[in-house]
C-alpha cells in the first residue's frame, strides 16, 4: 500500500475511535482483505486498522463498526473482547489486565462454589477493586479456621509477570483439586491459601493504556507537587522513611507523604490484622531471580535466632526448586518500608519476596526486557515457582517446623 493511502486509513480510523469515545466495550477481530481497497472500506467503518498483513488486517472496532465491517460481507475472526482500550500491545496478549484478571477470579469463584470465596479488600486510588481470591476445602464453613499462606502480586505497575504467577497458582490448585490430586487435596482440607494477584491495578491499567508500556511503577496518586505516584512497596510503616526511599513526590520510590497514606497499602494492613492465621507470606515482583528475606531497611540480620534461621533455610530450600539466588534484602541495598520488613516486623510472619525472571535484562524492548519479557516466560516461570508456594502452603502452620524437619 502506499504510503498516502495509510496515512489515510490511520488517520480515519484514529478520528473514527475518538469520536466515539463513549462507547467502551471493543472487539479485537482479524478480517480477511487482500488490497489497499478492500482495507479502506474497513477503515471507513470507524475501526482501528492496528496491524496490516498481506491477506488479513488486525482490527479494533466497537459493536457497530464490528456490524458494519461484517455487512460488507467480510470474514471475520472475533481474537478478543475488551472492556476498554486499556490492553498490553499484542505481542503481550497473554497477559492479564485488571479486566481479565477480575474475569479469570470470577469464573473461578463461581465454578468452585465450596473450595473458593472472592472478596474485594479495598479499592485502589482511583476507584478500582483490590480483589482477594481465598481457597479452602468446604469455605463456607471452614473460612478463618485453618492456618494460611498469602500471596500477593503486582505492588509495582511494571512488573506484570508478578501478577501472572499469582493468578496462575490460583488455578492451577482449583483445576488439581477439582482433578482429584491427593496433594493438593490434602493441603486444601488443612490449609486456607489467599491471593492478592494485582495490589497496584491503577498503576497496571496506566502502565499498558495506550497499548505502549510505559515503564510505570508507582500507584496513580495526585502528590502535592503536581507529580504522580507512591512507591507502595516503601510505604509500609515498620521502620518507614530510613533509607531507600524517597521523600521526593517525582521519585520512583517516593515513600508517601506518611505510612499507609495509600489505599492500596491500607487495604493489605487491614486485611492481614484481620486474619492473625496467616503465618507465612510471599510477595511476587520482577526481576532478577532471587529469594529475598527481611530485613530490607538494615544490614543487621532479625535479633530472634530461630526466626533468622527460618527465612535463610526456607529461602535455601526454595531455591533448589527456582534456582534463584537466597539473600536477604538489604544484601541487595537498604530499602524501608516494603511489606515485608512490616508483615514480619509488626506481625512475625515469615516473609518472603520473589524477584522473578529474567535474571537480568534492559528495562524494557528486545529479548533481554527485564519487565517485558514476553509471554513465553510465563509457563516456565511459574513453574519453577510451583512447588516453593506449595512447600510455603505446607509450612503455614508453622513456619520453625521446618528448622526441626530440614536438620
Ligand atoms: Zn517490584
Amino acid at each position: 500500500m502506499n504510503l498516502f493511502k495509510y496515512i489515510l486509513i490511520t488517520f480515519t480510523a484514529l478520528f473514527a475511535v475518538t469520536t466515539q469515545s463513549d462507547v467502551t466495550q471493543r472487539f479485537y477481530l482479524k478480517v480477511e482483505a487482500k488490497d489497499s481497497f478492500q482495507r479502506t472500506l474497513i477503515a471507513n467503518t470507524g475501526a482501528a486498522i492496528e496491524g496490516v498483513d498481506s491477506d488479513y488486517v488486525t482490527v479494533i472496532a466497537n459493536r457497530e463498526e464490528l456490524m458494519l465491517i461484517r455487512k460488507l460481507n467480510f470474514k471475520t475472526t472475533l481474537l478478543e473482547t475488551q472492556y476498554s482500550l486499556f490492553n498490553f500491545p499484542i505481542k503481550d496478549d497473554p497477559y492479564h489486565n485488571y479486566h481479565e484478571v477480575l474475569s479469570n477470579l470470577e469464573q473461578i469463584a463461581l465454578s468452585n462454589p465450596h473450595l473458593v470465596r472472592l472478596e474485594s479488600i479495598g479499592k485502589s486510588v482511583e476507584g478500582l477493586d483490590l480483589w482477594m481470591l481465598r481457597i479452602t476445602e468446604d469455605v463456607e464453613s471452614n473460612i478463618d479456621t485453618r492456618a494460611s499462606a498469602l500471596f500477593l502480586g503486582g505492588h509495582h505497575a511494571r512488573e506484570h509477570l508478578s501478577v501472572e504467577v499469582p493468578l496462575q497458582l490460583a488455578n492451577w490448585l482449583v483445576d488439581q483439586y477439582a482433578q482429584g490430586n491427593l496433594r493438593v487435596k490434602q493441603l486444601l482440607s488443612q490449609r486456607e491459601v489467599h491471593i492478592i494477584p494485582m495490589v497496584n491495578p491503577d498503576g497496571l491499567e496506566y502502565d499498558i493504556k495506550t497499548g505502549s508500556y510505559q515503564l510505570w511503577r508507582k500507584n496513580r496518586a495526585p502528590n502535592a507537587n503536581g507529580t504522580v505516584g507512591v512507591d507502595l512497596n516503601r510505604n509500609y510503616s515498620y521502620q518507614w522513611g530510613t533509607g531507600g526511599a524517597s521523600s521526593n513526590p517525582s521519585s520512583e520510590t517516593f515513600k508517601g507523604p506518611h505510612p499507609f497514606s495509600e489505599p492500596e497499602t491500607t487495604a493489605i494492613k487491614n486485611y492481614i490484622e484481620k486474619h492473625s492465621l496467616i503465618k507465612i507470606l510471599l510477595s511476587f515482583h520482577t526481576f532478577s531471580e532471587l529469594i529475598l528475606y527481611p530485613w530490607g531497611h538494615t544490614d543487621q540480620p532479625i535479633n530472634d535466632n530461630t526466626d533468622y534461621q527460618t527465612h535463610v533455610k526456607m529461602a535455601q530450600h526454595m531455591a533448589k526448586w527456582n534456582k534463584y539466588k537466597a539473600t536477604s534484602a538489604s544484601d541487595l541495598y537498604i530499602a524501608s518500608g516494603d511489606l515485608t520488613d512490616w508483615s514480619y516486623g509488626t506481625h512475625k510472619i515469615i516473609s518472603f519476596t520473589f524477584e522473578l525472571d529474567p535474571k537480568a535484562g534492559n528495562f524494557w524492548g528486545g529479548a533481554s526486557s527485564g519487565f517485558y519479557p514476553g509471554p513465553s516466560l510465563i509457563d516456565p516461570v511459574f513453574k519453577k515457582n510451583l512447588e516453593p508456594s506449595l512447600f510455603l502452603i505446607e509450612y503455614a502452620d508453622n513456619p520453625q517446623r521446618f528448622l526441626s524437619v530440614h536438620e
